[in-house]
């Protein structure tokens, strides 16, 4: 028998099962997962009231909210394929994607209907304006979700003829260098890989996931689909505050959350965290960027929590590989835990050298990241020449160069155009970054190469001290000869109040080098 994968199938599930179980908290509201069914019914058929029809593209622009959630399910059941924004777009940013996308439906949080009203007149597929949460908002056209599907019946909307190849999101990639590209992800992609977040990441019914991930990134790593699948509580976090994230652990008894780095920095450095009685021992996913030995180290020593690391990427919807504790790495070897970690289920990794031959597995040895995967998504949306650059002999080729071991732990040493070629020798700048993190002032840091008459480029460090504390570039060169070959240590260090970042947490690293070209053309 053969059942198709439709996405819809997670929250059916748990409405099913756990009807007056606690499905999501979102500030002062509650649903229990027979309202959230029954909201996302709502608006399934409020959609097609609307017109919205099978394949028809529906954009999502919010922060965190439990109408994001109901997106994904409202959309899905229906067909549609959801379109969700990083809020942290500028108006150019929305008009390229919005028209690149063709929506013709926009779902937009309060807080954001100026900027798209701003760019209205260039929106020619657009038909639909609801905007969600706020009080009385009735701009232009803009109508409101609550009012629009106060109306609507709570049961499933008429079947339709779907398929698990079928679009189930496009996702627009931060776009670290150039223009966003459209990331097409199936419910097949997305079905294995919240199957994989539920295998790997230990996702069960007892979860209460906060959401300290934006939901828009990569359809937050696929967990709204893994944590609702199992009938888990989702805790809405709108914004990123170490105050709020504490409080709401405290309260509703989190015991998993996804993060960047950075967020995890933001944690670890808060200043009340003693005030707390936590009684949970969370399970701290970290993605998106290396993330430093230290933090995991203080993550689990210092508040006794629990790290787990996992890479991906949007392309991989996004789950690849996964680093906790297991027979191939020690608990306290946070060294080895800030590696990438061995490939999931289903997962088939190769690092391959620019002739395109396997890399030994030596440790030292490197070669591009290689994933063949049933979560390989289906191609850049209307570009086909981006596409075939990536997808070549089966495999999709990450950007990401990376060593491996005769395990297959995986460890990231860069982005392939951020690798600094010093002399002929390739430098990690994570490998320095993360030296750096040592330091005991050091807050946040990002190491770019940068030119150098004799050696082609050297790297420079850009630092981010702690309130209050002083060094020098002396000391910190010292600190880094102590623990890194001479070669590798910066050359310059510069010290800023704050570092260059994409809303997802990763560092512009192309801005911090096109600052430093630009200050020696002059
Ligand atoms: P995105 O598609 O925005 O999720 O970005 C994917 C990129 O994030 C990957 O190509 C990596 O460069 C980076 N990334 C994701 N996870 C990790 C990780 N665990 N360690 C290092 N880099 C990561």
């Amino acid at each position: 028998m053969q059942v198709p994968l439709l996405i819809d199938d997670f929250l059916r599930r748990a409405a099913r099962l756990y009807p007056d179980k606690t499905a999501i908290v979102d500030g002062d509201d509650r649903f229990t997962y027979a309202e959230f069914q029954a909201r996302v019914n709502q608006l399934s058929n409020a959609l097609l009231g609307l017109g919205v029809g099978k394949s028809d593209r529906v954009c999502m622009l919010s922060p965190n909210s439990h109408y994001f959630l109901e997106s994904f399910y409202a959309t899905s059941q229906i067909g549609a394929v959801l379109v969700p924004l990083n809020y942290r777009l500028i108006d150019q940013d929305y008009r390229y994607i919005l028209n690149h996308a063709e929506v013709t439906t926009l779902l937009v949080d309060h807080e954001f209907t100026d900027v798209i009203d701003g760019i209205r007149g260039d929106l020619d597929a657009v038909q639909n304006w609801i905007v969600c949460g706020g009080e009385g908002v009735a701009k232009h056209d803009w109508v409101d979700w609550d009012e629009l599907i106060a109306g609507m019946p709570n049961t499933s909307p008429p079947e339709i003829d779907r398929d698990e190849n079928d679009l189930l999101s496009i996702n627009y990639t931060s776009g670290t260098t150039a223009r966003p590209k459209g990331v097409m992800l199936t419910h097949r992609n997305c079905y294995i890989n919240a199957y994989s977040l539920i295998a790997h990441l230990r996702v069960t019914h007892d979860d209460v996931e906060l959401w300290t991930l934006p939901m828009f990134h990569c359809n937050g790593w696929g967990g709204v689909y893994a944590l609702t699948g199992m009938g888990g509580t989702h805790v809405v976090l709108r914004t990123i505050d170490g105050g709020a994230i504490y409080n709401l652990i405290e309260q509703e008894g989190v015991t998993f959350a996804c993060m960047a780095p950075t967020v995890l920095r933001t944690i670890l450095d808060y200043p009340g965290k003693e005030a707390h009685d936590i009684r949970t021992q969370p399970r701290f996913v970290i993605a998106g960027a290396p993330p430093p030995a230290k933090f995991i180290e203080r993550l689990e020593v210092e508040l006794g929590w629990h790290f787990i690391q996992i890479y991906g990427l949007t392309e991989t919807a996004p789950f690849l590989t996964s680093s906790q504790p297991d027979s191939v790495t020690a608990a306290n070897d946070y060294q080895s835990r800030s590696r990438a970690g061995i490939p999931g289920i289903g997962v088939d990794i190769v690092l391959l050298d620019d002739a395109g031959n396997l890399v030994a597995r030596d440790g030292e040895s490197i070669g591009e990241i290689c994933a063949r995967s049933n979560v390989v998504f289906s191609g850049y949306w209307r570009q086909e020449a981006e596409t075939a650059q990536v997808i070549v002999d089966g495999y999709f080729h990450t950007g990401d160069m990376a060593v491996w071991d005769e395990r297959y732990n995986i460890k990231i040493v860069d982005r392939k155009k951020d690798v600094i070629i010093s002399g002929g020798e390739n430098i990690s700048s994570p490998e320095i970054e993360d030296v750096l993190y040592r330091h005991p002032a050091v807050s946040d840091c990002a190491v770019v190469g940068v030119p150098n008459d004799k050696w082609g480029e050297t790297p420079k460090a850009f630092v981010v001290l702690r309130e209050a504390a002083k060094v020098g570039a002396d000391e910190l060169t010292e600190f880094c000869r102590e623990q890194l070959a001479h070669f590798k240590c910066p050359t310059s260090f510069e010290f800023v109040a704050e570092l260059p970042r994409t809303a997802t947490g990763k560092l512009k690293k192309y801005t911090l080098r096109e600052r430093e070209r630009q200050a020696t053309d002059v």
